[in-house]
């Protein structure tokens, strides 16, 4: 038997398109040859231009799910496709290493419930030590996963959040905003968090909402001095009535009284019909209405005076348990009375600070009631609420409760309801340039209108940044607060700070809590003790200071704006904002760190649920690479729907149409490779240009290349635009389609041969189909890294040994004008619909495509003939006829049974459904080379290789009969030297196997 191939292709051309044994070979070669380091010393070397990145750092907290991978697979293609265009991008990892979710983690890990056992019995500085490992710990988990999704990104030169370095550039940051008095300290209502007992930022809060239960109530508060007079009021928060301070009605909206038994209500005119039938009142009369502004400095009688003596005493002041006008008052819902709890709520707050109230606020840090609450004493806000729906109720004051569910803010770390304090925090006061800000939003691409909407909306709140929170492991917030006389002085340098402290710091000394507590600092007005402020910085903070952190000041320059950045969808509210904000401060310019940010949707489950630990449906994504491929999945998440869309991924879709996909353009290589080899192709002579000299191309070559300069453009153009799923089926129809479903099908006979006389012209179809195969290898590659490397190394570096080390290194392919025909293009339409006319014929007259037919009759106008007839040796193969005839009107009389007809648009089709003899023969034929060609497969045999002799046996007489004189051309077309027929298996011995042919057994033996 004749070997034709060397021994090392000859090993993978055997092979199926197995990716994960695949992508583990790519790994390991990508490693030796340290192809990504190597990538980005090239284009740090030589490009057309840089371009700024800066990582959007995941927080080393837990493993990289595919929630997470959806947004890497992205921020690679771009990686890849830019540095293929000859950019130098600075694609350098980052890690966000502290803040909240890091401490959690640790605190779960140590078994510690909340911040007061943490702090006594694990203690600081052993606390700091345990969120380093558990950084490190998930940083190699993260690495890991990297490595198997096929990320290029440049480790060695990555930033980490908690380093020193980093922390004094991000010091800079607050520097410019003290100097700008946008930095300072607050008394405000914020958002706490009873577990991690620290407050959140306004953004923060945005990124937990869930659906909680809570108590749904309507109370009356009577009137002081009027007789069973009542102000109904309603609240899902009934703890805040502890710290109640006043009323609020809108002055311009009408307010109602109600007669109800012998009480009378007052609640806005609006609401009177659905509130009593919600508490079930059918009698009652209107008595009268008046405007809210002639409710106000009505005095109310505050129900619990005697439970809470400090309630008593603030009752003493004007303006205390009175009816105040509002204009935030909605009166569209509930009562459109609202009480006011300054120390609980931001609204409240303002209402008190108009008004030189003071604010109470009787909780301690875990957020319990204080002895300043009487009887609440104790209790955690919460857990109030119960007690202060009881009291009302024994007082009288209760109307209904029931319980509702509704979307509330909870920690977006410990999922714990939120509780509004007033606390003494450190603000960015990010308001007052809120306009700057806004504009240099609105100068960003986000690509997608809906995003950047979200995005824009979000910033035009402009409230307020709390910086300040009250744990341990964050950038300490840089502030010195003199003992003696008060001044403050913000220090952004651990040099400064060193020489500025009045005693040295032990041997270790680092920018964490507790060691730059330690340090005092003396006060330069009045010489006294000077103690930092001991909150750490809000993390979004942190991670939003990569520009200027992760960079130095040269570098800086040079890449900030930078090009584009990609995180998921919530982060309009987190990372995005972070960064926005800072740049403003930092600059003083409406400019904002980055040109261009795509928010990505979320991944769901294949049922559209979110993806939660309490559900068990998070996909984690390393052992979803033990099992699938990477490339697969990365093409799966950029076809399936548009970045901005919700995805719900569906692990039983990878196998189906992306393994097809990729799978095919693996089959196409090896159906390359096979013939190529075995025709001493050689790729630098046997160019296109060659072919064209030789006048070797033809039609189907031709058009070929056409389609291909078409397909270049637009995936280029999509993935520009982050149209990823369109430029993903462009690469899909062009391979399966065209490629593998029209093109081969036309040249495939062509390159059974191996006559010498024919070689050039299989020469000319190896040069179309390595041009068409390269180019689609290098568009791939920044989606499918490893089948591209692959088929990179295996073929074409195989064959041209002076092509580049890796397929990274190669340059994005541009269209070639020279190549398009738009009326080849356009004949082959007409073609291929001619095509599916004779295949559907076929169908209705179960006739099978492989089944040779003798005639059939096109009936078309004079250009469609034209262009059919250019290709008629196209159309010949693929609809499989011997002769075709055009004519320009459907013949009247026609022989129903022996012509099928077809009816196209602008053409008709009559099929010659009769088989003679000779018809009949070579459709046996045929049906039997299938088989002997499914059995050289199955059984090792390479399809060049020549077998010494086909045996088929028990085949009917009648077959045999039309077989015979087709003996010759099968042993050809199965690559053997002879077949033989024989009437028993028990005539040669032989390794039989039994095959079905149509209805009958036939058996067929090869060696
Ligand atoms: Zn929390
Ligand atoms: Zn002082």
């Amino acid at each position: 038997m004749a070997v034709k191939f060397k021994a090392d292709s000859r090993r993978w051309l055997t092979l199926g398109y197995n990716p994960i044994e695949l992508e583990k070979e790519i790994r390991e070669f990508w490693k030796t040859n340290q192809t990504s380091q190597k990538l980005m010393q090239l284009r740090e070397k030589t490009n057309i231009g840089a371009l700024g990145y800066v990582e959007g750092p995941p927080t080393l907290n837990g493993v990289q799910h595919v929630g997470h991978a959806r947004g890497r697979v992205m921020k690679d293609l771009r990686y890849r496709m830019k540095t293929m265009q000859g950019f130098y991008v600075t694609f350098r990892a980052g890690w966000d290493c502290q803040g909240l979710p890091v401490e959690l983690e640790v605190e779960r890990a140590l078994g510690v419930k909340n911040k007061k056992e943490l702090l006594e019995r694990v203690g600081e500085e052993h606390f700091v030590e345990e969120c380093k490992k558990t950084v490190m710990k998930y940083y190699r988990e993260w690495r890991s996963a990297d490595r198997k999704l096929g990320m290029f990104m440049d480790y060695d030169k990555a930033y980490w959040t908690y380093l020193d370095e980093y922390i004094e550039r991000e010091w800079q940051y607050l520097k410019r905003a003290w100097e700008q008095g946008l930095l300072g300290e607050g008394y405000y209502v914020v958002a706490y968090c009873p577990h991690c007992q620290t407050s959140l930022s306004n953004a923060e809060v945005g990124l937990g909402y869930e659906e909680v239960e809570d108590p749904s109530i309507y109370f009356k508060l009577k009137v002081l001095g009027a007789k069973n007079e009542y102000f109904i009021v309603w609240t899902t928060m009934p703890f805040t009535i502890v710290t109640d301070m006043m009323m609020a009605v809108h002055p311009e909206a009408e307010y109602a009284k109600v007669k109800v038994n012998d009480e009378t209500w007052v609640l806005t005119k609006e609401r009177v019909e659905p509130i009593m039938q919600k508490l079930d009142v059918k009698d009652y009369k209107l008595l009268e209405v008046v405007l809210g502004k002639e409710l106000e400095g009505i005095k109310y009688e505050y129900p619990f005076i005697d439970m809470v003596p400090k309630q008593r005493e603030l009752d003493e002041l004007p303006l205390v348990h009175t009816v105040v006008g509002e204009d935030f008052v909605d009166i569209s819902t509930a009562t459109g009375v609202v009480h006011l709890s300054p120390g609980n709520g931001e609204d409240d707050f303002l209402a008190a600070q108009k008004r030189d109230l003071p604010i109470y606020v009787p909780f301690d840090d875990e957020c319990r009631f204080t002895t300043e609450a009487g009887e609440f004493s104790g209790l955690f806000a919460r857990d109030a609420d119960s007690k202060v729906v009881d009291e009302l109720r024994k007082m009288g004051l209760l109307l209904s409760v029931e319980t509702v569910r509704h979307e509330y803010p909870t920690c977006w770390r410990s999922h714990h309801k939120l509780v509004w304090l007033a606390r003494r925090e450190y603000f960015l006061w990010t308001d007052r340039v809120n306009k700057k800000v806004v504009k240099a939003a609105e100068n960003v691409n986000c690509f997608f209108d809906s995003p950047k909407n979200r995005f824009l909306s979000f910033l035009k709140e402009g409230k307020p940044w709390c910086l300040s929170r009250e744990r341990v492991w964050g950038a300490p917030l840089p502030i010195w607060v003199c003992e003696k006389c008060g001044d403050k002085t913000l220090v952004a340098s651990k040099k400064e700070l060193l020489e500025r402290a009045l005693e040295t710091p032990g041997q270790h000394f680092e920018l964490h809590k507790p060691w730059v507590d330690r340090l005092t600092l003396k006060c330069e007005k009045c010489g006294g003790a000077m103690r930092r402020e001991p909150f750490v910085i809000d993390c979004w903070h942190n991670s939003g200071a990569s520009p200027y952190a992760s960079f130095t000041d040269e570098e800086f320059e040079k890449y900030v704006p930078v090009d584009f950045l990609v995180e998921a969808i919530d982060q309009t509210r987190g990372w995005a904002n972070s960064l926005l904000l800072e740049h403003v401060i930092l600059t003083g310019k409406a400019e904002s760190p980055y040109k261009a940010f795509l928010f990505y949707g979320f991944v769901l489950d294949e049922k559209g649920r979110k993806m939660s630990k309490s559900l068990g449906n998070v996909i984690e994504l390393s052992s979803l690479l033990e099992r699938n491929s990477a490339d697969v999945c990365r093409f799966y998440m950029l076809w399936k729907c548009s970045p901005t869309d919700s995805m719900n991924f569906d692990t039983r879709e990878l196998s189906k149409r992306p393994y097809q996909v990729l799978g095919t353009l693996y089959h196409l290589h090896r159906f390359l490779m096979q013939n190529a080899e075995y025709d001493n192709f050689n790729p630098r002579e046997h160019t296109l240009k060659w072919a064209s000299e030789n006048n070797v191309l033809k039609y189907p070559d031709h058009w070929l290349l056409s389609k291909l300069q078409q397909t270049v453009r637009e995936v280029t153009e999509k993935l520009e635009v982050c149209e990823f799923q369109f430029a993903m089926s462009e690469l899909e129809e062009f391979v399966v389609n065209v490629v593998s479903r029209q093109y081969v099908p036309v040249v495939r006979r062509e390159l059974w041969s191996d006559n010498p006389e024919t070689l050039n012209r299989r020469l000319a179809v190896y040069a179309t189909l390595w041009h068409i195969l390269k180019t689609l290898t290098l568009l791939f590659n920044p989606v499918t890294p490893y089948l591209s490397e692959a088929m990179y190394q295996r073929v074409y570096r195989q064959l041209d040994k002076t092509l580049p080390e890796s397929v990274n290194f190669e340059g994005w392919p541009k269209p070639d004008e020279a190549l398009q025909d738009e009326a080849l293009e356009q004949e082959f339409e007409i073609l291929m619909q001619c095509v599916s006319l004779v295949y559907s014929t076929r169908q209705n007259a179960q006739l099978k495509r492989r089944w040779p037919l003798q005639k059939v009759v096109v009936v078309a106008p004079k250009k469609v003939q034209t262009a059919l007839k250019n290709l008629e040796e196209a159309l010949l193969e693929l609809a499989n006829v011997k002769e075709i005839e055009y004519v320009k009107e459907l013949p009247e009389e026609t022989d129903e049974k022996r012509w099928a007809l077809a009816l196209g648009e602008g053409m008709q089709v009559l099929l010659d459904t009769s088989r003679d003899e000779s018809l009949l023969g070579e459709g046996v034929m045929r049906d039997l080379a299938r088989r002997v060609q499914a059995l050289r497969k199955e059984l090792g045999f390479m399809p060049t290789d020549i077998l010494n002799a086909v045996h088929v046996a028990e085949l009917d007489s009648g077959s045999v009969r039309l077989l015979e004189p087709y003996l010759s051309e099968m042993a050809e077309l199965v690559r053997t030297r002879k077949v033989h027929l024989h009437k028993k298996r028990s005539e040669v011995k032989a390794e039989w196997n039994e095959r079905r042919l149509d209805d009958k057994k036939v058996y067929v033996a090869i060696e």
